[in-house]
């Protein structure tokens, strides 16, 4: 028998649930359920100075209000550090990471030398010698831990956007406040989950070829990924609190009422 298709949705507990966030989170439910799937909700809540638990319930309580409802209990991922661990132990046996001590404004200005790829880590901390890194340990700053990806490209088929190929980058995996990388984190937890369908919005396109070299190399089956497109402003800007009423609440103080939000949701849907 086919296993059942489970999917979910991962807000960060990070403000209020905007329009946007909520299409999303209908579009992953409806496609779950639609295949008469299981769905999860998973709270993001790693970074420990912008997650709360207000927020966190706040957020659940909007989705509950839409009349979304999901799969046992709401997961967080702050409660799952020894999976995501033991995850970076075996990349790190394989000889599949490396640590880095740059701060952001280094990274700046050696990703400005022209052989670097836009957006890319320039490589700094890749490959220094025995000394350089001895002296790096002896300055007392602490290391993140980078993936040595060496600018391989990886393709991966979405629903939605068909072939997507991309260049993985040298992606953190682990900060260097020791907090686990929303990347790494995502490919384990969908992974120990059982999630086999992910859908999300379309801003996080361009690093599921990474999050897809990730599951090879820890040797978990890739999800299926659909990324579906993101509710824009009259504008065409990414919708944001400057565009007016764009949560639950602000609507409800105008006397929009949770059945009504679903069903302007629905609409723009088709
Ligand atoms: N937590 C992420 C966000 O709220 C979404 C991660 C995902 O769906 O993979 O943007």
């Amino acid at each position: 028998m086919r296993p059942v298709t489970t999917g979910r949705f991962a807000p960060s507990p990070t403000g209020p649930l905007h329009l946007g966030n909520l299409r999303t989170a209908l579009l992953a439910w409806l496609f779950a359920r639609a295949a008469g799937g299981r769905f999860l909700v998973r709270v993001e809540d790693l970074d420990p100075v912008t997650a709360t638990r207000e927020k966190e319930a706040a957020q659940l309580a909007d989705l509950q209000a839409l009349g979304l409802d999901w799969d046992g209990p709401v997961v967080r991922q702050s409660e799952r550090r020894a999976l995501h661990e033991a995850a970076l132990e075996r990349l790190v046996t394989e000889g599949l990471t490396y640590p880095c001590w740059c701060s952001r404004r280094e990274i700046r200005e050696a990703a400005a030398a022209p052989h670097v790829p836009a957006g890319a880590y320039p490589g700094t901390c890749r490959d220094l010698t025995a000394a350089e890194r001895a002296a790096r340990e002896a300055s007392g700053r602490p290391a993140a831990l980078r993936l040595r990806a060496s600018g391989q490209e990886v393709e991966v088929v979405d629903l939605l956007h068909g072939p997507v190929r991309r260049r993985v980058d040298d992606v953190v995996l682990r900060r260097n406040d020791g907090v686990p990388a929303y990347n790494l984190a995502v490919v384990v937890d969908d992974h120990d989950q059982g999630i086999d369908q992910v859908v999300r919005g379309e801003d996080l396109v361009d690093v599921t070829p990474t999050q897809a070299h990730l599951c090879d190399l820890l040797g978990l089956p890739r999800p299926s990924w659909a990324h579906v497109p993101l509710a824009l402003a009259p504008d065409g800007s990414r919708l944001a609190k400057r565009h007016g009423a764009v949560t639950m609440a602000d609507l409800a103080a105008k006397g929009v009422d949770a059945t009504a939000v679903r069903g302007r949701l629905a609409a723009s849907l088709g």
